[in-house]
């Protein structure tokens, strides 16, 4: 579903029936914080998606007030691997378990 900014996002509901407006972020719920629609418009989330649809990708999301932001209300995202059970650094590429990169991105050493 289109978040308010116009962005595809999977985590985000808007019912809209019959005079109803009830937008929430199924991703921030989840872990009990509090959603905005100002949120959308530097979340993330949106091309995480775009870059990595891996099924085995876990995000988990918090919102905090990071100093390179000016302490404006940022989403912050961090990844995790169902599969190899580990932290994923960068979510946008993945783990490197199910999808490697082919050799021609590797560095010779
Ligand atoms: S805050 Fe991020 S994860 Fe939540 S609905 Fe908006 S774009 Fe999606």
């Amino acid at each position: 579903m289109r978040t308010p900014t116009g962005q595809e996002c999977q985590y985000f509901f808007g019912d809209y029936y019959r005079g109803r407006n009830v937008e929430v972020c199924r991703l921030l719920k989840a872990s009990g914080q509090d959603w905005s629609p100002d949120l959308c418009k530097s979340c993330p989330v949106p091309g995480i998606q775009r870059a990595n649809s891996c099924q085995n990708l876990q995000l988990r999301a918090t919102v905090g007030r990071p100093l390179d932001a000016m302490f404006m209300r940022r989403v912050q995202i961090s990844a995790f691997c169902t599969k190899t059970a580990r932290t994923v650094k960068e979510p946008q590429v993945g783990c490197g378990e199910c999808h490697p990169l082919p050799p021609i991105f590797s560095v010779p050493k």
